[in-house]
């Protein structure tokens, strides 16, 4: 906890601050409330939920009888977990619960979002976890790519499945799926190419990576990467790698830069699936699970 309100971007906890600053006037007129209304749009949450939130801050505020700096601080505590969904599941889906073949995660992403250097991070949780790994570098456009993946795969101790430049990515991720099923291995990750957003044939590659994949058994986890800091873009593109694959989960990236931590919300809405890590630094062990309380707690301070 203590990291992650470290290590969150100042701009959140001034978001946090300003909405208790404002809650906190004398009198809370429109102006005020439009001032608060500003502020939570500036956060990146997005239209709908700020106006629930706005609804339901004016409506609690009301029946509140004293305002301290305590109570308000509660009351937007709590408000924004409700709106965070205190009690979704995060779990990453991977290790197979019947123990039949390995877990299957696949990362998707546009280019630069941080999805190598993810799939990388939770390979060294898993590992450290007692997990066997096997990386599959199904980016095959570019050799720096899969290059990249088996420098971290060297690092935290995962083998890395790879094909030549310009190899069927769906290919090189059969061989890895085989490879984990072979050798006994817990879990598979399949970094894959990010080019996709600009190219309808690049998006049915990502489609044919999944089926191709799913003939060894079901893919127990689609993880899909945004940087935290692109914000509304990053919710063009979610939209766009919905609509090829089913994404199990959301991975948020550089939080630690000049995020705003409303893009949390935003994201989970659009998509109805939540965010199940946050990337929080460009080191191994920048890697966290997400904890609505925590995350909300760094916000509101
Ligand atoms: P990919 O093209 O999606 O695979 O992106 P990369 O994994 O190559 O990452 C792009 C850049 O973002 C690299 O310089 C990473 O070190 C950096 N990066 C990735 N995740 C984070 C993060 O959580 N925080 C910060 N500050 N940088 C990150």
């Amino acid at each position: 906890l203590v990291r992650l309100r470290g290590r969150l971007a100042r701009s959140n906890s001034a978001v946090g601050k300003g909405l208790l600053s404002l809650l906190s006037r004398d009198k809370l007129d429109e102006a005020t409330w439009e001032e608060v209304e500003d502020l939570l749009l500036t956060s990146d949450i997005g239209v709908a939920p700020t106006q629930e939130l706005v609804e339901r801050l004016r409506t609690r505020v009301r029946i509140l009888g004293s305002r301290t700096p305590e109570d308000l601080r509660d009351l937007l505590r709590e408000e924004l977990l409700t709106l965070i969904g205190p009690d979704t599941d995060r779990t990453v889906h991977s290790l197979r619960a019947d123990g039949a073949g390995p877990a299957v995660v696949m990362v998707v992403g546009v280019n630069g979002v941080g999805k190598t250097t993810t799939t990388g991070k939770l390979a060294r949780v898993l590992v450290a976890d007692g997990r066997s790994v096997v990386l599959g570098a199904a980016d095959t456009f570019r050799a720096a790519a899969a290059d990249q993946l088996q420098t971290w795969g060297e690092r935290v101790g995962a083998s890395t499945v790879r094909g030549p430049e310009g190899a069927d990515p769906a290919s090189v991720a059969f061989d890895a799926v085989k490879q984990a099923k072979d050798q006994g291995v817990d879990t598979a990750l399949i970094d894959t190419a990010g080019r996709l957003h600009t190219k309808v044939g690049l998006m049915d590659e990502l489609g044919k990576v999944k089926r191709v994949v799913e003939k060894h058994g079901p893919v127990d986890e689609v993880l899909l990467v945004l940087d935290a800091t692109t914000g509304q873009n990053g919710m063009v593109q979610a939209r766009v790698f919905r609509e090829v694959v089913d994404i199990t989960g959301i991975v948020l990236t550089k939080l630690d830069g000049t995020a705003k931590g409303g893009i949390v919300v935003a994201v989970q809405r659009e998509l109805g699936v939540p965010v199940k890590l946050v990337g929080l630094g460009e080191g191994a062990d920048d890697l966290a699970p997400f904890e609505p309380a925590a995350f909300v707690d760094a916000l509101v301070g």
